[in-house]
């Protein structure tokens, strides 16, 4: 924005906030709040237009002067009446890319989506370009995804194994090591026959979690030991168990001699990506894997990218985000990416 406006350029700009479903929602998900804490952290006027089209948008847009900011209406209450941005409808888009010059797409977190604000204005512009964050994450996703520097390590968490198939997939051919942690990891234990008690497991992708073992020889890597619980509670009484994990009992976290070997695996490499917490970490009791696999990344020295609400919040828990190369700011997009998907936020700009 101020290298826009610094340039002597009108900023006109366009942002979604929530999901907008009713007419409440469109009460609480304004973006008027957000162009006020703008004007404070920019220190200048910004114009905010409670509209998302219409004679007072073009008006306001029509008064501004060299260098001003201007916010227009969360692009999403566009959705109330037959989701027209999310849906990328064509008038839409070309309608928003009449109100300007030129198109600066800085929003990585929405490029896996096709949607009127990126896919519709930029192909209906004469010139579009990358802002400088959608900049910096094609280059170091991209680097990490087509030229990684080896030793390359990617640690996989979270919940669901079937969210992150395709990564593993993908990355098994680029990858070094692939350390899964997390609930995933007792699907990949059931797989191999080894007990979960009554520990997160997707019955469905068993046998996909088998044929992916066999394909990766030694190269994923998977928990030695977890710390179990009887229950999913944090004051449940907890218990590490190495290998399998008794009836009864549910595996919340990865164990000490699991951060051991994945410090271990972390020792040399050079390139890191991690996605997804190693175990409950939302609960205290079930946190610790997470944080150390925080430390570990961040004690690694190696270019490393973290992407995910999840990790980012345990990064910013044990105040370790300064130490990592590049923090991600997509959940899906950076899956996404990472799955070696074309993101349609950035192909729109391709030939731009
Ligand atoms: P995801 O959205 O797939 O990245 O998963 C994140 C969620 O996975 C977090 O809310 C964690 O609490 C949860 N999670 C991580 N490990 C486990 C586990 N061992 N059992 C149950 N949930 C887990």
């Amino acid at each position: 924005i101020k290298y826009i406006t610094d340039q002597g350029g009108k900023a006109i700009l366009f942002s979604h906030l929530g999901r907008i479903k009713t007419e409440e929602d469109k009460e609480k998900l304004s973006l008027r709040p957000v162009a006020e804490h703008l004007a404070d952290l920019l220190n200048k006027k910004v114009t905010f237009v409670p509209a998302t089209r219409g004679e007072q948008l073009e008006k306001a847009i029509a008064e501004m002067e060299d260098g001003d900011v201007l916010v227009v209406e969360n692009t999403r209450f566009e959705d109330l009446d037959g989701k027209k941005e999310s849906g990328n409808d064509p008038e839409l888009g070309k309608y928003w890319a009449s109100l300007g010059d030129v198109f600066v797409n800085d929003a990585f977190g929405t490029a896996h989506r096709s949607h009127a604000s990126n896919v519709g204005i930029a192909s209906n512009m004469k010139q579009a370009a990358a802002g400088f964050l959608l900049e910096k994450e094609i280059k170091f996703l991209g680097e990490a995804v087509d030229n990684p520097v080896h030793p390359f390590v990617a640690i996989l968490g979270g919940a669901k194994v079937s969210d992150k198939i395709g990564v593993i997939e993908h990355l098994l051919d680029k990858a070094d090591k692939i350390i899964v942690g997390g609930g995933m990891t007792y699907t990949f234990y059931a797989a191999k026959g080894i007990k979960i008690g009554n520990s997160l497991v997707e019955e469905d992708k068993i046998e996909l979690a088998k044929e992916l073992l066999e394909k990766a020889g030694d190269k994923i890597v998977l928990p030695v030991d977890n710390v179990c619980a009887p229950e999913f509670n944090n004051d449940a009484p907890a218990k590490v168990f190495e290998g399998d994990i008794p009836d009864g009992y549910m595996a919340l976290d990865i164990g000490p001699k699991s951060v051991e070997l994945f410090k271990s695996v972390l020792k040399d490499a050079k390139t890191v990506v991690w996605n997804g917490p190693m175990g409950v970490f939302e609960m205290d009791a079930f946190a610790q894997g997470t944080k150390d696999v925080a430390q570990a990344v961040a004690d690694s020295g190696a270019t490393s990218i973290v992407g995910g609400g999840d990790s980012i919040s345990a990064l910013k828990k044990t105040g370790l985000s300064d130490k990592i190369t590049h923090i991600s700011t997509g959940g899906g997009a950076t899956l996404e990416f990472l799955e070696g998907k074309v993101l349609p936020g950035i192909a729109a700009l391709a030939d731009k």
